[in-house]
């Protein structure tokens, strides 16, 4: 990932999905291999390309990439099974082009036949799900269990879709190539189109027998458990890639992934700045004014927060590293307490003599304008700005 995304399509930073989508195309076509004879240098600009074009044309990916460059896309890449973004094989570029370009878009005449997309066609589906974690979860890393409906491998045939004495044979109609070519006579002149045959579907091969529970597919409807191990400090929004966890793909084909969608649910407890949470403290007249020593819940465990003397309300007291990891850049965040002195509503008679006494004692407030001054500069120095 030398180069700017931006740049390889040779596009502005604010290009439309529209404008990243004609660069791309015409990029592509520039550099595919089939027109370039296996050119290593074609290749390499072709990957780039479908790189750039999958990134930018993923608002998530895109806004994350506009933030923090590379690193926006590494975000979540440790962890066991935690896909994030990484540089694409030449197999992956193709699958790109092929699914935005290749279906009806005329393209398998100039490169070739539809083996390719055809061969993809028999990869097991990618399921998506969305998993709803609590403050504790995301600050912790969590490892779920999850029930998924997806095809499953048959395990009657073993995902051969032959049965018990069936076998496979090479494809009588195609000869074992997958496609078949006709050639179709017009005003211009012969042409030869070459399509998916559909004896095999592209495969090759045909079953004699096929198996009697998945008719042949090697692969069944049926629920399958599936343990996700969640980093501590994704991202809401974030998600995570399974690969290989998704549908069955047909007769032993590869297996689609299961792609985990990560959001938050709320906790009335702490408001949320990015990493940063904050808490509201409720404290006492005397404690305000004499100091006290409380214990704050954080989503790793309660902290001891000491109040000193003369707290006002709004003072915020920061406990630094207790609020949420932060996968993006490694760090936590930080804890705000913030203060609210309590005002009681209700006096027993005892107090309100106390009260009276102190009333006799106390000074005046400061004016209205120095109070609000000291409150906004510990705000900012709190939150920093
Ligand atoms: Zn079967
Ligand atoms: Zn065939």
């Amino acid at each position: 990932m030398a180069r700017d995304y931006y740049e390889v399509l040779g596009v502005s930073r604010e290009a439309t999905d529209d404008e990243i989508k004609k660069a791309y195309r015409r990029k592509a076509m520039e550099h595919h291999p089939d027109r370039n004879d296996g050119s290593k240098r074609a290749e390499a600009k072709f990957k780039e390309a479908a790189e750039a074009y999958e990134v930018l044309l993923d608002p998530d990916m895109r806004s994350r990439y506009d933030r923090f460059g590379d690193a926006g896309l590494k975000a979540g890449t440790s962890g066991g099974g935690f896909g994030g973004f990484h540089p694409f094989d030449l197999s992956e570029a193709l699958n790109i082009f092929m699914r935005d370009f290749g279906g009806g878009g005329g393209f398998e005449g100039i490169f070739g036949g539809r083996r390719r997309s055809s061969r993809d066609n028999r990869r097991g589906q990618d399921i998506r799900i969305s998993l709803r974690l609590t403050l504790e979860e995301v600050a912790k890393g969590k490892k779920r269990k999850v029930k998924i409906r997806a095809l499953e491998r048959c395990t009657t045939c073993d995902g051969t879709g032959a049965a018990e004495g069936g076998s496979t044979k090479t494809c009588r109609q195609c000869g074992g190539t997958g496609e078949v070519r006709q050639a179709t006579e017009s005003f211009f002149g012969n042409f030869v189109s070459v399509t998916v045959c559909p004896s095999c579907a592209g495969e090759g091969k045909t079953i004699d027998h096929p198996c009697r529970d998945c008719l042949g597919e090697g692969r069944r409807r049926g629920d399958k458990v599936v343990e996700i191990e969640i980093p501590a400090g994704v991202a809401e929004n974030n998600y995570l890639t399974l690969r290989g966890k998704g549908g069955a793909g047909m007769r032993g084909a590869p297996p689609g992934d299961l792609i985990v969608g990560l959001e938050f649910e709320e906790d009335p407890r702490f408001e949320r700045h990015g990493d940063d949470l904050v808490y509201d403290l409720a404290v006492s007249f005397s404690q305000a004014a004499l100091s006290g020593d409380f214990v704050v819940p954080t989503p790793l465990g309660d902290v001891a927060v000491q109040v000193p003397a003369g707290s006002q309300t709004g003072l915020v007291l920061t406990v630094r590293g207790k609020g949420l990891p932060s996968v993006s850049h490694g760090g936590r965040g930080d804890l705000h307490v913030r203060l609210q002195v309590w005002t009681p509503e209700h006096l027993s008679d005892e107090q309100q003599s106390l009260f009276r006494q102190i009333a006799e004692l106390e000074g005046d407030p400061p004016g209205d304008e120095s109070l609000g001054r000291r409150f906004w500069s510990r705000m900012k120095e709190a939150f920093g700005g």
